[in-house]
């Protein structure tokens, strides 16, 4: 193999380590930041996720409530619950685990999230601030693949990016953030015509599809850095992301593994969001 590997992990556990000492510093002044996690329904999945938030949380200082709720939750409960934490003091971050069940609207509720404590980023106006280049809060997932570039000292600037994917979530905000980070860049979504011919000619590959090997090694120039932002299961169960792993790994001159590689970076990233949104409400 003669890629490099951006051990997630690793970077998460030194990213964890900073979270911690501001978090200290502001909980000593009085701030103690604070996270709010709704859970609405019994996806397994989404249990596990919530879990590791929290449990994020809990091991590096912040303060944080998990409100668990049934499915048979209304969407009106859902935003009165919302309203009572934008107006929650000990509260700097309020995280809506979706998906929802279908009968609440998620956008309306993501909405109704004070823009201050919508540490996912996911909220309207916050989208268009990181449009706007003035972000508040970047989304966690491209948030943390940033802070995997920097981490190689990657020069970005000038540099071609390729995202494939272009979810709200990721694919855009991973653009926007790439290009304010001074890299020409092109997104791919489902239509694209030729996949290979963007992502051969690019420094960059951030891959976020949800499609297992879409992105294979002769796709890649060599020496590229390819980011996988996939989670996926092959055949025998097992965790894989969207890129076909072992051959790619031969050709690229970075890459992420998954498991552990953005896959940590994205709730260490939500805890580093936490900590930019209490120290913004401390500051005034
Ligand atoms: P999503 O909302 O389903 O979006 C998928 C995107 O991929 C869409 O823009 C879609 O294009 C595009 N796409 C699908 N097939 C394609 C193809 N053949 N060629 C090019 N683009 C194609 O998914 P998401 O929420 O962005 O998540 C993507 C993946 O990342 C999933 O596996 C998810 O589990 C994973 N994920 C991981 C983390 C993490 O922490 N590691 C966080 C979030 C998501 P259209 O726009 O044309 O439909």
């Amino acid at each position: 193999m003669s890629a490099k590997i951006i051990d997630g992990n690793a970077l998460s556990a030194q990213l964890r380590g900073e979270v911690a000492q501001r978090a200290a510093a502001l909980t000593a002044k009085g701030h103690q930041p604070g996270l709010a996690v709704i859970l609405v329904g019994d996806s397994q999945a989404s249990q596990v996720y919530v879990r590791n938030k929290v449990k994020g949380c809990q091991e590096n200082g912040i303060y944080s409530v998990l409100e668990k709720y049934d499915a048979s939750m209304s969407e009106a409960e859902l935003l009165a619950r919302v309203e009572a934490l934008n107006n929650d003091p000990k509260i700097n971050g309020i995280l809506v685990q979706l998906p929802l069940p279908p009968h609440i609207d998620a956008n309306k509720v993501i909405e109704a999230i004070a823009a201050e404590k919508d540490v996912d980023g996911f909220h309207i106006s916050n989208a268009g601030l990181l449009m706007t280049g003035q972000p508040l809060f970047r989304p966690c997932t491209p948030y943390g693949v940033m802070k995997m570039l920097e981490s190689i000292n990657y020069p970005v600037r000038g540099a071609t990016a390729v995202v494939v994917g272009a979810s709200n979530i990721v694919g855009k905000p991973q653009a926007m953030l790439l290009l304010q980070a001074g890299a020409t860049v092109t997104i791919c979504n489902s239509k694209t015509r030729d996949l290979g011919h963007h992502t051969r000619d690019a420094d960059i590959v951030v891959v976020a599809t949800g499609k297992r090997n879409i992105v294979t090694a002769d796709m890649v120039k060599p020496g590229a850095v390819v980011i996988d932002v996939g989670m996926n299961r092959d055949d025998a169960g097992k965790l894989c992301g969207d890129v076909d792993y072992a051959p790619t790994a031969e050709v690229a001159g970075w890459i992420t593994p998954v498991p552990g590689g953005v896959g940590p970076m994205t709730i260490t990233m939500l805890l580093v969001n936490t900590i930019e949104a209490a120290e913004r409400a401390a500051h005034g």
